[in-house]
């Protein structure tokens, strides 16, 4: 199917923690919308701000963190404006979370069978046994035995941990899941094991996906249209064949000569200069301008606006600005 209609919209969204030392705002303005059957992708490096979006649209920020504006949009119902019946409902019934690590989502004493049937029988008038019949039929679809819902997390290995994860994600057949990190801390066979099972689940089921990771290649791979964020912000944002083949942004080419490509000619892998900054005292103008090759006068007076740099491209650059268009780097597949 091609995703076209907005499921969930993030709009000017600014979420501050209040700390000791003054609010830190660490994301800053960020829209974005994601379409049915979509795979969004929102990349960047570590406290960039990527889970606290993702944490902010479940509105399971704890403080110091508030969200101090914006307007979080789900299907035509106002997340930010939810009361407590509202969000329990909005809560894995609308949009599940997988989360970074398996091993500290699940409970260490409960079994497998008993934390799915936990979400399911919250959620829906449904007896143990219908309940447990459910769970089962969710380990097919992750490819996990039926025989381990009587298993304890620390039983099963790392993957089948997260497998399970998402079982408990897809219980009450979401229209959007939230996907922090999803697969980072298991060895890449298995990640590439999950990914595409995901992504044939998706396809069946026809959910839509928010997906974040700092692992370029990954996202790539898995995503449909990426923004990349840096300190609190979206800097671009484009489908994801463009933001590989045709990063506009300097951050977003540094990100991109991050990681070796499997197939061409040897490059030398040049990375980004440096090191994300302080959130409490980020620089002025464009925030990747300590950083950034390309940097001029004005970069580090005037705060570049996202604008449209080619056709659903958009890029926050005063490159574009002065001279229109700069130089693009070609790669070829991964
Ligand atoms: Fe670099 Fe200036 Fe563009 Fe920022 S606005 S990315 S500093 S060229």
């Amino acid at each position: 199917m091609q995703p076209n209609e907005a499921l969930l919209t993030v709009d000017d969204l600014c979420v501050e923690y209040r700390t000791p030392r003054g609010p830190v705002r660490a994301v800053d303005h960020v829209s974005f919308s994601i379409a049915h059957g979509e795979v969004f992708g929102l990349a960047g490096e570590s406290g960039s701000g990527k889970s606290t979006i993702a944490h902010a649209i479940m509105r399971i920020l704890h403080p110091p963190a508030v969200i101090t504006g914006g307007h979080v949009n789900f299907s035509g119902d106002d997340v930010l404006e939810m009361d407590g019946d509202e969000l329990a409902r909005f809560r894995w019934r609308d949009v599940s979370m997988v989360f970074q690590s398996a091993m500290n989502a699940l409970n260490p004493v409960m079994t497998i069978g008993e934390q799915i049937c936990d979400v399911i029988q919250c959620h829906l008038r449904l007896s143990k046994a219908d309940s447990m019949d459910k769970a089962a039929h969710l380990l097919d679809l992750v490819g996990i035995e039926r025989s381990r819902l009587a298993a304890y997390p620390h039983q099963l290995s790392g993957g089948m941990r997260q497998r399970a994860v998402i079982a408990i994600a897809l219980a009450l057949n979401p229209p959007l899941m939230i996907m922090d990190e999803p697969t980072t801390a298991l060895d890449v066979v298995v990640q590439k094991e999950i990914l595409q099972q995901i992504s044939d689940l998706k396809d069946k089921m026809g959910f839509s996906i928010l997906f974040i990771t700092h692992d370029m290649s990954l996202m790539v791979e898995f995503s449909d249209r990426i923004g990349i964020m840096y300190a609190g912000e979206i800097v671009e944002t484009a489908d994801a064949h463009d933001v590989f083949n045709n990063p506009q942004h300097p951050y977003t080419r540094g990100l991109m000569s991050s990681f070796p490509s499997l197939v061409g000619p040897k490059v030398k892998l040049t990375g980004i200069p440096g090191s994300p900054p302080d959130m409490g005292k980020p620089p002025s103008g464009c925030r990747f301008h300590p950083r950034c090759d390309q940097a001029m006068a004005i970069c580090s007076l005037q705060r570049p606006a996202l604008r449209e740099v080619a056709p659903v491209h958009r890029a926050a650059c005063h490159l574009y600005e002065l001279t229109g268009v700069t130089p693009r780097t070609e790669r070829g597949t991964l």
